[in-house]
């Protein structure tokens, strides 16, 4: 899924702490709180107190604004308190023999290699064998153990937490002068390169590096931090359905792949039109809030409990909860025609239980309030309406025909009309008059079950 091209400019030695600044984005904004620039844990030295500065830190992250640089300052505020709660925990908890921990990425140390890896700090080659390395469990970053100290870049799996949702803005590029002409990850200067032979200067400088757009987050990395990897990215396609794959960070790819299977993407309130112009995606929706519908039949089903027949969703339980989050991979297969066919599979399998297998749940079909004729209908069919007051399925041909009128509900209403007509009388006349005979009808479900307490009910 996600291409790995590389093409890494000759990287000069690592550079010193001293040259590297912080982060661009974090380092400079004079609104930011002095904690920030404490030493240590942020001046908090107990976790109880880290844990209560992360909270209030939540809290001003949900009331700022979607997508602003308050919430940015917030969020890379919030991964840098986390880090130290990480730190202040681990200083307790063992770590596996050998491993460290840093930046909240956990690094198992390595010996051998079974195909050519690069170091994410210094984006040298790593010589197994040669070189003592490590690799990070949770986001797979590479470096050499001589490198660990220099690795400015926080654990993906950190950055999954406290970005949960994507920025599904197109390429938000602000422009260089915009990050005072740093890498946004290391801070290394980067800036376009002058065409040496028209100036006839000499050669460049070898600590500026040639800036590279992150297609994601718009921003501009060095070429250490940014290998040309390509990616799809969330933005273009709720937005555009564009599945091309982009030029995008290292980390930026790594936080992409581990989010791709998580269902965070409303696509209903991102862009609403997509379901116009996209049939499958219209198709897979379709049979998603009819599964929920089913769903609904099962979870008063013994027989379907005991078989866990909602576990068909697989992996993809959430389907399970409801029918509008989608996951970057969901919508992948919904292009790829892979998810409607599973999902036409699962309807196929909830459907037969329903309608033939169970006998429970059969009986729980409706007859049609209009026509009342012999076909059971489920809440789920194609052609069918529920009543939005009180739920009863009619043949949606049926209901046009009575100009949306529910029969059922007509009925209700009709009585109680009587009734305050009645009541009005005796207030009246001081005496009880009897209200019309009708018969409900209400008791028309098969099998009953589904309309407790109202079958057969006789008004007088
Ligand atoms: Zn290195
Ligand atoms: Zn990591
Ligand atoms: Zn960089
Ligand atoms: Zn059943
Ligand atoms: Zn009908
Ligand atoms: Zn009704």
């Amino acid at each position: 899924m996600f291409l790995h091209a590389r093409s890494v400019q000759e990287a000069p030695a690592t550079p010193s702490p001293g040259e590297l600044g912080n982060n661009v984005d974090s380092g400079d904004e004079s609104s930011e709180s002095n904690l920030d620039h404490q030493e240590g844990h942020f001046g908090y030295t107990t976790e109880q107190e880290i844990e209560r500065a992360v909270q209030e830190c939540k809290a001003a992250i949900l009331e700022s604004e979607r997508s602003s640089d308050e919430r940015r300052r917030l969020v890379r505020r919030l991964v840098e308190l986390r880090l130290h709660r990480l730190e202040l925990r681990e200083g307790a908890a063992p770590l596996p023999e050998g491993a460290r921990r840093l930046r909240g990425h956990l690094l198992q140390p390595q010996r051998v290699s079974r195909r050519r890896e690069y170091c994410d700090q210094c984006a040298g080659v790593i010589v197994a064998l040669v070189h003592l390395w490590y690799t990070c469990q949770g986001c797979g970053l590479h470096a050499h153990a001589a490198c660990l100290e220099a690795v400015r870049r926080n654990c993906a799996v950190e950055r999954v937490q406290d970005e949960p949702e994507y920025d599904l803005r197109i390429c938000p590029e602000r422009g260089l002068s915009h990050q005072q002409f740093k890498c946004a990850e290391c801070g290394r200067r980067v800036m376009p390169e002058p065409d040496y032979q028209m100036t006839g200067l000499p050669s460049g400088d070898p600590s500026v590096y040639s800036p590279r757009l992150c297609d994601y987050t718009g921003l501009y990395f060095c070429s250490v931090c940014h290998w040309d990897d390509r990616a799809v990215v969330p933005g273009r396609v709720i937005h555009n359905w564009d599945f091309d794959k982009y030029s995008v960070s290292c980390g930026t790819r790594q936080y992409l792949e581990l989010m791709c299977g998580k269902p965070v993407l409303d696509v209903e309130k991102a862009n609403p039109f997509l379901f116009n112009f996209v049939d499958e995606l219209r198709h897979v929706k379709k049979l998603r809030e009819e599964m929920m519908l089913m769903k609904q039949y099962f979870l008063s089903c013994r027989a379907a409990l005991e078989s866990r027949i909602l576990l068909a969703f697989g992996g993809r339980q959430y389907f399970v909860e409801s029918s509008h989050l989608y996951s970057m991979r969901d919508l992948m297969e919904v292009r790829s025609g892979q998810l409607l066919a599973f999902l036409l599979a699962v309807h196929a399998k909830f459907a037969k239980h329903i309608r033939e297998e169970c006998e429970a749940c059969r009986g729980k079909g409706h007859i049609c309030e209009v026509c009342a004729g012999d076909e059971v209908l489920f809440a789920f069919d194609a052609h069918v309406v529920p009543c939005p007051r009180c739920g009863r399925v009619m043949h949606q041909h049926c209901y046009v025909r009575r100009d949306g009128q529910c029969p059922r509900c007509a009925r209700i209403d009709a009585r109680q009309q009587g009734q305050a007509d009645g009541e009005r009388t005796a207030a009246t006349d001081g005496g009880v008059t009897g209200r019309s005979g009708e018969v409900d009808r209400d008791g028309t479900a098969v099998a009953g079950g589904h309309v407790k307490g109202e079958q057969g009910q006789i008004d007088t």
